[in-house]
């Protein structure tokens, strides 16, 4: 397989390690590097989407599932209490990988609005 820039295609194929907690043939979830929370992992679709703007009509089953599966994999975790789920859109929202990816964070209070 040829290198690939995009870090979490990266991690999806195999060829970059990652604390994987799930995976499919289309969602994978791994443990954010750096969390924000006792609880931070990454819903990631395994096919290359730039961000939640980049999503067309065909992937609204996709886009479906990431949040169904963030919900499966909050409840392995053990969030009973509560978990939010984040998708940062664009620069000025902060995303940072251009990869699209559902943030599952929990296990400590959480504010709002978010900063
Ligand atoms: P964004 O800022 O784009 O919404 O979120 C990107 C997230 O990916 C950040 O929380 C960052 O810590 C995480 N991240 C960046 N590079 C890596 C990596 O190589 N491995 C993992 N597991 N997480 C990463
Ligand atoms: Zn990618």
């Amino acid at each position: 397989m040829t290198a690939t820039p995009c870090m979490f295609c990266r991690i999806a194929a195999g060829e970059a390690p990652a604390n994987i907690v799930y995976t499919d043939a289309e969602v994978i979830a791994f443990h954010d590097i750096m969390p924000q929370a006792p609880t931070h992992i990454l819903v990631v679709p395994i096919r290359h989407i730039g961000s939640a703007a980049e999503l067309d009509d065909d992937d609204q089953d996709l886009a479906g599932r990431l949040i169904l599966i963030a919900a499966r994999v909050a409840a392995q975790a053990g969030l009973s209490a509560g978990y939010r789920l984040v998708i940062n859109n664009g620069r000025q929202a902060g995303q940072t990988v251009g990869h699209l990816h559902v943030h599952l964070l929990g296990g400590r209070p959480m504010r709002w609005p978010p900063g």
